[in-house]
């Protein structure tokens, strides 16, 4: 299938989806280009899922569209389906059907026939691996081998896009780094691909682009390196103290009430925008007052960070 160059292959245009009064999507745009991953990152209820079935043409947006090569979920949805592969977050299997009969049985039903369908399995086997245990029972899979399944069923009419809902969902350290690069493959293959997630750090070493989405509005969306930059106003500073940590948890939240600060067990951790002689004096007064520090450290954001401070962990 031939594409067209001259727009992004996802296309979210002022996205609105509401449920009664909750605001599931509310007013989310980007864009995902040919060659791209764009991770899609927010908490639970954030609104992940529900902008992904409106791309996917599952559902309808209140208002705004959802664009797949430059076609609308919403006017044109088979035209979608046809260029678009989904893998959702749950895996609705035929549990007695082996992993060939599956993909086969989607391959039909994407209307694939004669060589076209078993080249097309064929691919999907050697590229997911599964192509070793292609006989296997479904009901018999581990779950990293489900995955690969489901995303092998998503591109199994070698779509030019791929929605990915929580693909690394309770995988193994070794299942998640495979999955990884078999989506950085298929981005070198030229494909476009939105992936969500809860945790930014699943998903750091595969995407290019973040959008990180809270109640359904879009916090911050760009390549990750620039929201890491303008988010490096500030220093993380940690320290850890012999006792009492509590207490100077305490201590620091009444000398500056807007602190974001948090505790685990003798460490405190908070972030600090002041200069490096401010730093220095904050120690001091630490220790005037009478704690007793082992260590003091100051260090950049790390993604987790990043997230921590775009969103505000509220749910709806
Ligand atoms: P999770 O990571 O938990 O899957 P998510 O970011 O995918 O979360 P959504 O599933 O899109 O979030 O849900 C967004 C909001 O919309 C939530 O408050 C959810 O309860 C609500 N919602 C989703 N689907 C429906 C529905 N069919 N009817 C009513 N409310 C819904």
């Amino acid at each position: 299938m031939l594409y067209q160059a001259s727009h992004p292959l996802i296309e979210l245009r002022r996205l609105h989806r509401f449920y009664g009064k909750t605001h599931a999507v509310n007013d989310v745009s980007f864009e995902v280009d040919r060659g791209q991953v764009f991770g899609f990152i927010g908490p639970n209820g954030a609104g992940k899922t529900t902008s992904m079935r409106i791309l996917a043409t599952l559902d309808l947006p209140t208002y705004g569209d959802a664009l797949i090569d430059g076609f609308s979920s919403i006017t044109d949805p088979d035209l979608v389906r046809k260029r678009m592969g989904f893998m959702p977050d749950g895996f609705g299997t035929y549990p007695y059907m082996n992993c060939e009969e599956y993909l086969d049985f989607f391959a039909r039903s994407y209307g694939m026939v004669g060589m076209e369908r078993v080249r097309g399995v064929r691919r999907v086997l050697g590229f997911t691996g599964l192509d070793k245990i292609a006989d296997k029972p479904i009901n018999g899979l581990s779950k990293g081998m489900r995955q690969r399944l489901s995303l092998g069923r998503a591109m199994i009419h070698d779509p030019a896009v791929l929605i990915l809902d929580e693909p690394a969902n309770g995988l193994d350290p070794r299942a998640r780094i495979e999955l990884r690069q078999m989506i950085r493959q298929l981005a070198v293959d030229g494909k476009a691909i939105l992936v969500s997630s809860h945790i930014l750090t699943e998903l750091a070493e595969m995407v290019d682009h973040v959008g990180i989405i809270e109640r359904g509005n879009l916090l911050a969306v760009g390549c990750l390196d620039e929201i890491r930059r303008k988010m490096q106003g500030s220093t993380v500073i940690e320290v850890n103290l012999l006792e009492n940590a509590d207490q100077c948890r305490i201590w620091l939240s009444s000398r500056t009430p807007t602190l974001k600060i948090e505790q685990q067990g003798n460490r405190v951790r908070f972030d600090f925008s002041g200069t490096e002689r401010e730093q220095a004096e904050l120690l001091r007064s630490i220790i005037l007052e009478g704690f007793f520090v082992l260590a003091w450290t100051a260090e950049t954001h790390s993604l987790e960070d990043i997230f921590m401070q775009i969103t505000t962990g509220a749910v709806q």
